[in-house]
């Protein structure tokens, strides 16, 4: 496709996200905030809270136009874990020099900035909370979703993403928040094929999503691509047979996961600072865009792990059926094309869909195992480990843990 049709495709005033959708279209979601902007220094590991917005504005920015670039359909405003409750815990944000309120509103005026630059929609987000996990109930966890809706609103943002609940009660109480605004509503769960972490079943949790309100469904984060689409799967079959529809949608990690138990990556001993081994390769992160849209699946992205080229890679795959590719495509030919310019005979002659589509890539680490053992996880809601406390972990607590989970 020419450039003058991408310019007329990027020009294009954004439908709705349903319009789109029941209209058969493809959207491609963005991809991880919190792990891109950890590592370009901008986010603590840890809280994995998104302060950055008010801190640096500037790298949130750029970040959202390097998805826009790669062809993402929805900039998600930055408020992963920006609930009130999320961001103090453990006596992360100082509630004197940042309000909840501010980190949410400038997520949104920078989502909707770079949304509009290239005819995107634009999302706002929620995620679970500790108020939750502290066993707190429905009142008071709705409470810390209606602040944050209160600020989308405002910003006008196009519809709402409920993501990363672990248990589908509390995923259902945000969705009724959501709803309550009149928005369409997409809600995923970060769980695996074995269900959610009370033991409801992925197939159930589904169809109590979209009774709750949910106009679309699916699973983000904690799995890889492989177990996101075997989840999924469950959820297409469950709401067959309910005779439910909704439109699906996975954002899973760019990381393989094959070892992982019910809790996902989180468990693995690599989390969070030496999952560099697991990454996907922009070859395998095609390979997951077209198993995605053969199940069925509309609405198509990442989560931690997924930067920028791992969204264009989902773009280049279904290319053919969207009809274009992104502005990122400029300087990179499909399939290896590009290495026909290379200097050594040897690389040119890896400029082929045969040689990276076949390819078993390497470690590179001698004594590096191809699996790892999970730490097993325990607790869930409710848990008196999972409570919530607003000041930091103690020397002494840390002691404890060293030595119990040691
Ligand atoms: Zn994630």
């Amino acid at each position: 496709m020419s450039n003058q049709a991408k310019k007329v495709k990027m020009d294009e005033k954004p439908k709705g996200i349903l319009e789109r959708l029941n209209a058969g279209e493809i959207i491609v979601g963005d991809g991880g905030f919190v792990f891109a902007l950890e590592k370009r220094g901008y986010v603590k590991a840890g809280p994995w809270t998104p302060e950055a917005t008010v801190e640096n504005p500037e790298a949130v920015r750029q970040l959202h136009r390097e998805f826009l670039r790669a062809g993402a359909d929805v900039m998600q405003t930055f408020t992963f874990y920006a609930s009130d409750d999320k961001l103090q815990n453990r006596g992360n944000m100082d509630p004197k020099k940042m309000t909840g309120y501010n980190v949410n509103n400038e997520a949104c005026l920078i989502a909707r900035e770079v949304a509009n630059e290239g005819g995107a929609l634009v999302a706002g987000g929620v995620s679970q909370t500790p108020t939750y996990l502290s066993g707190k109930g429905k009142e008071f966890t709705q409470k810390e979703f209606q602040k944050q809706m209160h600020v989308f609103m405002e910003n006008k943002v196009d519809f709402l993403i409920a993501e990363y609940f672990e248990h589908v009660e509390e995923a259902e109480w945000a969705t009724e928040v959501c709803k309550a605004t009149g928005l369409p509503v997409a809600t995923t769960l970060c769980i695996g094929p074995d269900g959610d972490l009370h033991g409801v079943s992925t197939g159930e949790c589904a169809v109590r999503l979209v009774k709750a309100g949910a106009d679309i469904v699916g699973i983000n984060c904690h799995f890889d691509p492989d177990i996101t689409l075997a989840a999924v799967r469950k959820m297409k079959t469950a709401l067959d047979a309910a005779g439910l529809k909704a439109h699906l949608m996975t954002q899973p990690l760019a990381y393989h996961t094959p070892d992982v138990n019910k809790q996902g990556f989180i468990d693995l001993p690599e989390f969070p600072f030496a999952l560099e081994p697991r990454v996907c390769t922009r070859w395998e992160i095609q390979a997951y865009a077209r198993e995605a849209y053969n199940l069925g699946v509309r609405f198509i992205g990442g989560c931690c792990g997924f930067e920028p080229y791992h969204i264009r890679a989902v773009c280049e795959e279904l290319a053919p059926e969207r009809g274009f590719l992104p502005p990122g495509s400029e300087k990179h030919a499909p399939w290896g094309d590009g290495l026909r310019l290379h200097t050594k005979p040897w690389v040119r002659a890896r400029a082929r869909q045969t040689y990276w589509k076949n390819l078993k890539p390497s470690s590179g680490r001698p004594f590096s195992a191809s699996l790892s053992k999970p730490d097993c996880w325990g607790v869930t809601a409710g848990d008196q480990e999972l409570i919530q406390k607003t000041s930091n972990t103690t020397d002494d607590e840390l002691k404890t843990l060293f030595s119990t989970k040691g």
